[in-house]
């Protein structure tokens, strides 16, 4: 038995999976949290593939992380996740340690890849998904084609302008699409609301996040109706722009963020259709969720790792 180790490194928590030749069922997931006091992040992720990899040749590693990667050399350029992982070599010191094809990927762009293959976008062969969660990630599939871009980095559509001079950014930047619409920024255009002496009955909750956002919202809160019409708003300008850029047949949101529902997508579907410069962007256009919910880092991450082995070897 020949397998492939996937591996998703997340925020809280890294976890490695072999699937087998076919299919998506994993024979063995482990997980380990990200951040430790014991050992580098990488020699412990080195010895959870260890861990799952037992017996079974393994035929590639392919990893799903956040942050920018320049896959022409393999070479993390910055990990928002993991202290340390400024241009991390990752690609490289994973193929010496396993002696096997090692990919990398960005998450969101391999979550894109994961749900275009064995989710919520099979059967199209233009897709655009965004992940709606601590920040807005992006991939795009055109033409049958992951867009990756010349060194890997491209469809951060989370890091577009969507409001010139609008709240700083997680990268340094004002008035990105993540600075409004991203969970943290959510809630914390509430918080900000509630201090200027808004009504809300979240001005109790010392700590809300977007969900209880979203709860009070459907509870007829005011002002947190608003922060979603308000988020889906920019987003649905952000969606206009990219149907203009990618003429997408389906727009794919997953992330926590986007398991609020109508109260977020319709927002945005009225936001797209005021800004589309023709209906016809619209014309067939399916706007759904993703399938793949916590596990779109790992299949994505398999996904990868079955397109590239094929391109090794075209006629295996
Ligand atoms: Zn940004």
């Amino acid at each position: 038995m020949s397998g492939i180790i996937a591996v998703d490194i997340g925020g809280t928590q890294i976890r490695a999976a072999v699937y087998p030749q076919q299919g998506i069922t994993p024979t063995r997931v482990r997980r380990i949290a990200t951040v430790s006091g014991e050992g580098s992040v990488f020699d412990r992720m080195a010895a959870l593939i260890e861990s799952v990899r037992l017996e079974e040749t393994v035929e590639a590693v392919s990893v799903a992380t956040a942050g920018q990667m320049d896959l022409q050399t393999g070479v993390i350029v910055n990990s928002p996740n993991i202290p340390g992982w400024d241009h991390f070599p990752l690609r490289s010191r994973l193929e010496e340690k396993f002696a096997v094809p090692v990919f990398i990927g960005n998450d969101a762009n391999l979550a894109a890849l994961g749900e275009w293959k064995y989710g919520a976008g099979q059967g199209h062969n233009d897709l655009l998904y965004l992940t709606i969660s601590t920040g807005i990630g992006g991939g795009v599939i055109s033409r049958g084609c992951l867009l990756e871009g010349a060194h890997g980095m491209a469809a951060e559509l989370g890091h577009v302008i969507v409001l010139p001079d609008g709240p700083l950014c997680s990268c340094g930047v004002r008035g990105h699409l993540e600075a409004i619409a991203s969970g943290p920024s959510i809630a914390r255009c509430v918080s900000e609301e509630i201090a200027s002496g808004r009504a809300s009955r979240l001005a109790k909750v010392t700590d809300f996040s977007a969900r209880d956002v979203a709860e009070a919202a459907r509870l007829g809160d005011e002002l947190a109706n608003e922060a979603f019409q308000r988020a889906g708003k920019y987003l649905g300008q952000a969606v206009a722009d990219f149907l203009h850029i990618f003429n997408p047949s389906i727009v794919i949101f997953g992330g926590g963020v986007s398991l609020s529902g109508a109260l977020l997508l319709d927002p945005v579907r009225a936001s797209m259709q005021r800004l589309v410069m023709t209906p016809d962007y619209l014309d067939g256009l399916q706007i759904v969720l993703a399938q793949l919910g916590d596990d779109a880092g790992l299949l994505g991450a398999l996904a990868q790792a079955r397109l590239k082995l094929s391109e090794l070897s075209p006629t295996g």
